[in-house]
């Protein structure tokens, strides 16, 4: 038995309450005018439960709605102090407390776990410092480099707006009408575009992100997550033999079981001067840096070791975005990632609410104080929600009244030399050398699969996008198209 606080009654913590606290004498019978009379006015338990029932869903996310999560650990092992002053990157041997949602992107919440789409990777680091959110993919590229195409770009990739149905015509012709997305559509076409599961991928920044020092130098950096399980893959005929939610079976399974997955967590560097010079616009989402001009540096690993306790209070409520950082860790000119700093704070305010940063499972671990105040669930942080003063600048720092760090200011970010305000055209960006690169190191076997892959949608678009593909396979590398073609020819 507890007491109730206010009247110091007992209270016996196993009784069914309604959601105000009262004890409920029935819950098994509605209240109704007689034995076989209609349910009455009255019945304002029965009301409550259904229509808490019908609000028991938030929207789905628009992409990525179908994803599984786990807590872990990252441990650094290789101090980053020289580039960086974030505090979980300092000392070899730190552990930092991990979130990580992984998801499709195309399907809804109950689709399958084994399309052939890229997998979501996301990481949320609980630092001193604040939440960073690495917010990744399996992919170190995307199909797009300008944060205007992306609505067309998923409207093109989901089902068809009048049949409801997998629309190949739709999918290749965006593709054909933007060339930009080669590069990715070939690692997505590949043997790689059907992960086994979540523990067998790797997770990627894809976008160049940037550290700076205690000296106030910024260097460009991509994050690459490899994976510890190796990667393994299904053909499309393996993954349609799966059962749709066994990529979140496996996680919560190998996670229960003590079969902790793990990732070798490694960073490209690249300075200022580097990038000013090189022959690749390393802000370009579309493009790697190829690992013989920048290597990969080992730094630590993240292991998941937690399964969630409830789905949709942490895996369905987790709010990741790109705008999560902290200090010494910064954005960069890529315009896709500046789309991505507005869309993702707005899709979570959209689906959760204002004070989606106090739900527990993006709460920061360390004291959030500010001036932000009220909206909905306001409270949930008795620091936003108390008597102290609710604006800024104040005179009450000596009473413990938050104040401005001005030692985290960031470095300023270079632009470019005489940078003009305007529209620029970036159709002949070299679309294409990448997906050569890529083709060119794959196996035969692994050349086999991909074209077979593209050739199963390809063939069942109209001639005028077929053709507008063969020319970028082509550009790419005269035996991708010619292989493409014959397949396609074949079907
Ligand atoms: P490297 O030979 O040094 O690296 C090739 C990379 O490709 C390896 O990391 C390998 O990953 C990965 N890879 C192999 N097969 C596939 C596939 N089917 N889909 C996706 N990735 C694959 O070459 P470069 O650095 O010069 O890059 C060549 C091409 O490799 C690039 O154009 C790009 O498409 C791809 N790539 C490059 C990455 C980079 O950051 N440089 C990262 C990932 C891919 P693993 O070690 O996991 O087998």
């Amino acid at each position: 038995m507890s007491k109730c606080p206010f009247s110091g009654t007992a209270i016996n913590p196993t009784t069914l309450t309604s959601s105000n606290g009262a004890p409920v004498a029935n819950d098994n019978q509605s209240r109704t005018a007689g034995p076989r009379g209609p349910v009455t006015f009255d019945n304002h338990y029965l009301f409550e439960k259904l229509a808490h029932f019908n609000r028991e869903r938030i929207p789905e996310r628009v992409v990525h709605a179908r994803g599984s999560a786990a807590y872990g650990t990252f441990t650094l092992t290789k101090s980053l102090s020289d580039y960086t002053i974030a505090d979980f990157l300092q000392q070899e041997g730190q552990q930092t407390n991990v979130f990580l949602r992984f998801s499709t992107v195309g399907g809804g919440q109950d689709s399958s776990d084994y399309a052939r789409d890229p997998r979501g990777f996301s990481v949320k680091f609980y630092t001193e410092q604040g939440n960073w959110d690495m917010v990744g993919n399996n992919t170190p590229v995307f199909f797009l480099r300008d944060g205007i195409k992306f609505p067309d770009f998923i409207h093109s990739q989901k089902k068809n707006p009048r049949t409801n149905l997998p629309d190949p015509q739709a999918v290749y012709e965006f593709w054909a009408n933007n060339p930009q997305s080669l590069h990715q559509s070939t690692i997505l076409m590949s043997d790689r575009g059907i992960p086994l599961s979540y523990r067998h991928v790797n997770g990627y920044s894809s976008h160049t992100l940037s550290l700076w020092n205690k000296a106030g130098e910024r260097y460009w950096v991509k994050w690459h997550f490899k994976t510890n399980q190796g990667i393994k893959t299904l053909t499309n005929e393996e993954a349609a033999r799966m059962p749709a939610y066994g990529a979140q079976q496996d996680l919560v399974e190998s996670i229960d079981n003590g079969d902790f997955p793990s990732w070798t967590v490694n960073v490209q560097i690249m300075t200022e001067e580097e990038a000013r010079n090189y022959r690749i616009n390393p802000f370009d989402l579309t493009k790697v840096w190829p690992h013989s001009d920048f290597p990969l540096i080992d730094v630590g690993q993240l292991e998941l070791n937690r399964n969630v306790e409830n789905y949709f209070a942490e895996t369905e409520q987790a709010a990741f975005a790109p705008s999560n950082l902290v200090p010494g860790i910064g954005v960069s000119p890529d315009r896709m990632l500046q789309a991505r700093l507005i869309g993702y704070q707005d899709a979570h305010r959209y689906r959760i609410g204002a004070n989606y940063n106090q739900i527990p499972v993006n709460a920061p671990r360390c004291p959030v104080h500010n001036y932000q105040r009220d909206g909905a669930f306001a409270g949930v942080n008795p620091a936003l929600a108390g008597s102290g003063a609710n604006f800024y600048p104040n005179n009450r720092a000596r009473v413990g009244e938050p104040a401005e760090a001005p030692e985290v200011q960031e470095p300023p970010m270079p632009l470019e030399q005489d940078a003009w305000l305007d529209i620029y055209d970036n159709r002949d960006e070299d679309n294409y050398s990448q997906a050569g690169d890529l083709y060119r190191i794959m196996s035969e076997d692994q050349k086999q699969q991909l074209v077979q892959n593209i050739a199963d949608g390809l063939s069942q678009a109209t001639q005028d996008v077929q053709e507008a593909m063969f020319v970028q396979y082509d550009l790419a590398d005269k035996d991708y198209g010619a292989r493409v073609r014959k397949a396609v020819a074949s079907r």
